[in-house]
């Protein structure tokens, strides 16, 4: 019942609960805008998303779940979000990632390997802000993205990633726990 959520996920429809906090509604569906624990408020018929713990800060040598924010030629950021979605920092930070720290042989190109919105897994190497990160480790990448050309969820097919909806394939980075976003 009180299971974590993740952002999209479909919580009630509107009739049952009023949206509150941390909630957006599509087509009458109530629907998480946020990571956490969905409440739903029988008393006062209002559904809101509570935040899971929250530690301060990551360092050093932390893995991190975080939003690839932006791409330049040789550096994208990443907004850091937590250590998993049930371990959220109360503020987000942000992360840079540079070209060679995305694989052990020098990558060519960023776009290659992650792309705009993609939720990746990344190594902290420093201990202060903003923080510099890496995705070298198979266990680091990309651990949820979504098609490029119609939205929807891409899954994992071999070592590229498929669009069930318009079959359109795609490539990344991609970490061994792809899809695994609720934890280990
Ligand atoms: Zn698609």
């Amino acid at each position: 019942m009180n299971s974590i959520v993740v952002p999209g996920e479909a919580l009630c429809v509107e009739e049952e609960f009023m949206p509150f906090e941390g909630v957006y509604t599509l087509d009458g569906v109530v629907r998480a805008n946020t990571i956490g624990i969905p409440i739903y408020d029988v008393v006062n018929r209002r559904i809101y998303i509570k935040p899971a713990k929250n530690p301060k800060r990551p360092k050093s040598g932390d893995i991190v779940i975080g939003v690839v924010d932006r791409i330049r030629d040789e550096m994208a950021t990443i907004r850091i979000i937590g250590y998993d979605v049930t371990t959220t920092f109360k503020h987000t930070f942000t992360g840079i990632l540079h070209i060679s720290q995305v694989m052990e042989s020098r990558a060519q190109n960023l776009y290659d390997f992650i792309k705009l919105g993609d939720f990746v897994k990344v190594k902290i190497l420093n201990s202060y802000i903003p923080y510099i990160v890496s995705m070298k480790d198979p266990r680091l990448g990309v651990i949820l993205a979504y098609c490029s050309k119609c939205g929807s969820q891409l899954i994992k097919t071999g070592d590229f990633l498929k669009c069930t909806k318009c079959n359109n394939t795609e490539n990344r980075k991609l970490s061994v726990d792809y899809m695994l976003v609720k934890g280990k």
